[in-house]
């Protein structure tokens, strides 16, 4: 067996074991075709059993409604900074953004390109360590924009915010789709790079209102229109196949594991495991998101000194722990645990975490 460690990183992320091996089984010969899937026309009709599988696997997993479209397309889930307002802008009506940290700054810049961008609530007089509570949109919003799970930060919203009936809420879901259930009816659009929680990097998926597709002026470029990629199932041009077909195994191994409800679960099971090891440090381990707003993906904490924080992550190599230094904004550590590492990981990065306590306190 080849050795394989476990993998805290923020993204690209690890993902689940049997859908490498079974990628690496058929790696040569997909299907019977005598060609690798990386090498096969993406008007196959192997690559488009593919295709729509992934699609449906989504729509299942998710439970998306009739009058949503699933989209997979390219350039990261930044593309869809700009794509927001480039589809759902209207004249006179501003845009409406809640600022959680770097990811929806980003986006909030993209959108002032284009109009009047408003921001309703932020988080930033704390270094972005908690989620605005009690937020509320205007009705005459053209959309409101949310950023469900800060990655950097480790926060996450507990609760959707109050948005009019009239208003589309958008939301970059990268670090936490699929992670938890959610009412798709919630949201107008919700967009994610799949990299983080659903497969490699290449891809985003993108589920969109039927309705909200026509709002886009004609002016706008071919691709930059979400109607373009609906009206042709993500197939006006070249997909990233191999990306979607990584997806694709990945979604039938989250089908059998048992679907959302058994995702959540163990997504809290593990978070639980890792904030009671925090909490229960005397402060030795600091967490760095306010414990109301904590995410269930990116556990982000401190010690007293980088020092010491350098040691662990170090020490954490050794014991095939990778991936756990903090991002740079925030310092400290972030351990990373989306819906493919393992429960054995989290058990195991918590022995670590109370045994280095122990000898370094
Ligand atoms: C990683 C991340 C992004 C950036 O995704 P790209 O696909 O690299 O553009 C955007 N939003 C969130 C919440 C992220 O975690």
């Amino acid at each position: 067996m080849t050795k394989r460690v476990f993998n805290f990183y923020a993204g690209p992320a690890t993902l689940p074991l049997p859908a490498l091996e079974r990628a690496q089984k058929e790696l040569l010969n997909f299907a019977g075709t005598g060609m690798s899937i990386l090498e096969i026309s993406h008007r196959s009709k192997e690559y488009d059993k593919v295709h729509n599988d992934a699609t449906e696997l989504v729509r299942e997993l998710m439970e998306i409604p009739n009058e949503y479209k699933v989209l997979w397309l390219q350039g990261g889930a930044s593309t869809q900074f700009f794509m927001a307002p480039v589809n759902l802008q209207m004249p006179g009506r501003p845009m409406q953004y809640v600022d959680t940290g770097t990811w929806s700054s980003k986006a909030l810049k993209e959108a002032r390109l284009y109009g009047d961008v408003e921001v309703v609530a932020s988080s930033k007089d704390d270094n972005y360590s908690y989620v605005p509570r009690g937020v509320t949109f205007s009705e005459n919003a053209a959309f409101a924009h949310i950023t469900s799970n800060n990655t950097i930060y480790g926060t996450q919203w507990q609760e959707w915010p109050d948005v009019p009936d009239s208003v589309p809420l958008v939301c970059d879901m990268s670090s936490d789709l699929l992670a938890r259930r959610i009412k798709v009816k919630d949201f107008g659009v919700i967009y994610a790079g799949a990299q983080k929680n659903l497969g490699p990097a290449g891809v985003t998926l993108v589920v969109v209102r039927e309705d909200l597709i026509d709002r886009v002026p004609d002016d706008v470029p071919t691709l930059m229109k979400w109607k373009t990629e609906v009206e042709k199932n993500s197939l006006f041009h070249t997909p990233p196949c191999f990306a979607i077909y990584i997806c694709k195994l990945a979604l039938e191994y989250w089908k059998e594991f048992g679907g959302i409800t058994k995702i959540e679960k163990q997504n809290q099971e593990k978070a639980k495991i890792l904030y009671d090891v925090i909490d229960s440090s005397d402060s030795f381990y600091r967490g760095y998101a306010r414990p109301d707003s904590r995410s269930l993906m990116n556990v982000t904490f401190t010690m007293e000194s980088s020092d010491l924080e350098a040691k662990a992550v170090a020490e954490g190599i050794e014991r095939d722990l990778v991936g756990l230094k903090g991002h740079r904004s925030v310092g400290g550590m972030r351990a990373s645990i989306y819906n493919a590492m393992p429960l054995e990981g989290v058990k195991k990065l918590s022995s670590f975490l109370t045994e280095f306590k122990e000898k370094n306190q």
